[in-house]
């Protein structure tokens, strides 16, 4: 598995070659045969003959392997909701499967420095999985990120230089770096490994699919992984269709819904507004093509959803659901509801919605409401 592939024009080319094609679309790996695994290897390495390395020691072993829970509280428009907890990953996000299958690959290749380029989830998951496999890592930060997300990132020890300049020129300049391997958020390593999160719930749904996965999103990397092993089963015969998929943004910064709207195959930057889904706001993103072609293929959807959605569906998956999301993952229910809503998922059918990363790493804004008493009254107020 050395081989890297366009999904626009076809063309190929070894992976120490090029991270992108000169058509200036992403690339990865060619599809594998794919066969349900025997084996019981844990988490995501169960579909380890489908990756480009083994299961590696460390904490990037435990990658993956989420659980998939029906949720009958949050259930909306008489959808049957599951939702799939990429939170339990080590560092909280489903960006440990991507960093995980990196570290593995450097290991069995000589490399020893990973890099990223992110603000995030990413970064603070490479710097974990590249510390529990003896790797260096550089992590590539925006000049302006607040300290408090910073301080998240730096408890691993990487290697931060903050960068001045265009941040889209930065990602793409830094794939092109080869002392360092970069696997920044739709490069063909993370890619292939975050894609086992489709093959986990299309087992767990096996022989049938679930009618639609609902997520956010951003670079469009996890949607491109999900679109890809979704063709891997259906190419194996292990699903006869396609789950609808549907692409949340937060309306401060969606390229990829206005797009979508617009009827149009090029996604068109924004200019970006702040929002409190900043782990989703990619304003360019460098696979939203490829992100509108899985949305297309799969006849699903997008829309966006305000700061202000996105807190009350925060709020009612804590209080009706006992999950404790960040805002960027919360925008998923949001975006069901409005979907919902709006007809395109409809009584009965079964939805998987992804809560991307748990929100402990996020400061609370909840407001406290709790009476102070005496001791000796407890039985008295209970
Ligand atoms: C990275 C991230 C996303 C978006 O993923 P992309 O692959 O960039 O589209 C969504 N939610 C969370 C919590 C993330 O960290
Ligand atoms: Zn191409």
């Amino acid at each position: 598995m050395t081989t890297v592939q366009c999904y626009d024009c076809g063309r190929s080319f070894d992976f120490d070659e090029r991270k992108r094609c000169p058509c200036g679309e992403p690339l990865w790996f060619e599809p594998e045969r794919f066969e349900w695994p025997a084996g019981r290897d844990p988490g995501m390495w169960r579909y380890a003959d489908v990756l480009p390395a083994e299961r590696p020691s460390g904490v990037a072993a435990a990658a993956g392997g989420t659980p998939l829970v029906r949720t009958p509280r949050l259930d909306l428009g008489g959808v049957e909701l599951y939702l799939k907890d990429e939170g339990q990953n080590p560092t909280g996000s489903f960006k440990d499967r991507g960093s995980a299958l990196a570290v593995s690959y450097a290991r069995e290749n000589g490399i020893d420095r990973l890099g990223t380029v992110s603000h995030g989830n990413m970064a603070m998951s490479t710097a974990a999985c590249a510390a529990g496999s003896g790797l260096d890592c550089t992590v590539c930060v925006p000049g302006d990120i607040p300290d408090e997300r910073l301080s998240h990132i730096a408890h691993y020890e990487p290697d931060i230089l903050r960068v001045e300049g265009d941040y889209g020129r930065l990602y793409e300049e830094s794939l092109r770096i080869e002392e360092v391997e970069f696997v920044n958020s739709d490069t063909p390593l993370r890619v292939a490994g975050q894609r086992t999160v489709a093959f986990e719930i299309c087992e767990a749904f096996s022989p049938e699919v679930p009618d639609a996965i609902v997520l956010p999103v951003s670079s469009g990397g996890q949607l491109s992984g999900i679109w890809r092993a979704l063709s891997e089963l259906r190419v194996a015969g292990l699903i006869e269709q396609f789950p609808r998929l549907y692409a949340c943004q937060s309306s401060a910064c969606d390229p990829i819904v206005r797009t979508f709207e617009a009827g149009e195959t090029e996604v068109e930057p924004v200019e970006a507004e702040g929002t409190i889904a900043y782990s989703i706001a990619n304003a360019d993103p460098p696979s939203g093509n490829r992100a509108l072609a899985a949305l297309r293929d799969t006849d699903g959807g997008a829309i966006s959803v305000s700061d202000q959605e996105t807190r009350s569906a925060q709020r009612r998956l804590a209080h009706a659901g006992g999950f404790r999301v960040e805002a960027s993952s919360a925008v998923a229910y949001a975006g069901l509801e409005r979907l919902a809503e709006r007809d395109e998922i409809v009584t009965g059918e079964r939805v998987v919605t992804i809560l991307t990363g748990n929100g402990f790493k996020e400061s609370s804004e909840t407001e406290v409401d709790a009476r102070t008493i005496e001791l000796d009254d407890l039985t008295r107020v209970l």
